[in-house]
């Protein structure tokens, strides 16, 4: 199955063999990567990552926004709905995959504005995204953040819990969902003995 529109991802996959009995296909930060049982190569491992690759686009198209064309498109929608009473100046948008320290960023020469979307993006909801695109999207007038920037975004009932969601979204990715803490056992002799022994030896 081909998705409607060319999408801007790369076509290769990586892979990563591993003792599994199945074949995951995720897109990660842009990238397409696969975990796939270590035996497995050939046409048939081919031709499955091409129909896993299908259903992916698929689900991403009803969920998310992938191509250039439907990021586009939102951010027409989001223009129309929140910023129809300004003059933006000319811009366009695209993903980018190689930002991997910010959602978006936005370029001004003077004359055209270019605003970049992080392809980390891919995958998570279409108001996130439209929240990032309507802060970028304002950016193409108002360059800072004070207060006429925050009137602006406020405009979208979305933008508090989009806001939220990146939030958590950057701790996530920066320090992972588990919380834990370590120690090192050979500062601590006694304890050590003391669990070690408990143990049964193989
Ligand atoms: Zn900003």
């Amino acid at each position: 199955m081909k998705p409607a529109v060319a999408d801007p991802f790369p076509r290769q996959i990586e892979l990563r063999p591993g003792r599994r009995r199945s074949i995951e296909l995720s897109l990660e930060g842009g990238r397409f990567v696969a975990r796939i049982p270590a035996s497995s190569a050939g046409p048939r491992l081919d031709a499955a990552l091409e129909r896993l690759r299908g259903q992916l686009w698929d689900r991403l198209q009803r969920e998310s926004v992938y191509t250039d064309a439907a990021l586009a498109e939102l951010a027409t929608q989001v223009v129309r709905s929140h910023l129809n009473d300004l003059a933006l100046p000319p811009w366009s948008v695209r993903f980018s995959r190689r930002q991997h320290k910010r959602w978006g960023s936005c370029s001004f020469d003077g004359q055209r504005g270019t605003i970049r979307i992080s392809a980390h993006l891919v995958g998570h909801p279409r108001w996130v995204i439209a929240d990032v695109l309507l802060h970028e999207l304002i950016h193409l007038l108002v360059h800072d953040h004070g207060s006429s920037f925050q009137r602006l975004v406020q405009r979208s009932p979305d933008h508090d819990r989009g806001r939220g969601y990146l939030e958590a979204l950057e701790t996530v990715e920066r320090v992972g969902p588990r919380i834990s803490a370590t120690l090192p056992l050979e500062e601590d002799a006694a304890l050590q003995a003391g669990l070690f022994s408990a143990g049964s030896p193989d």
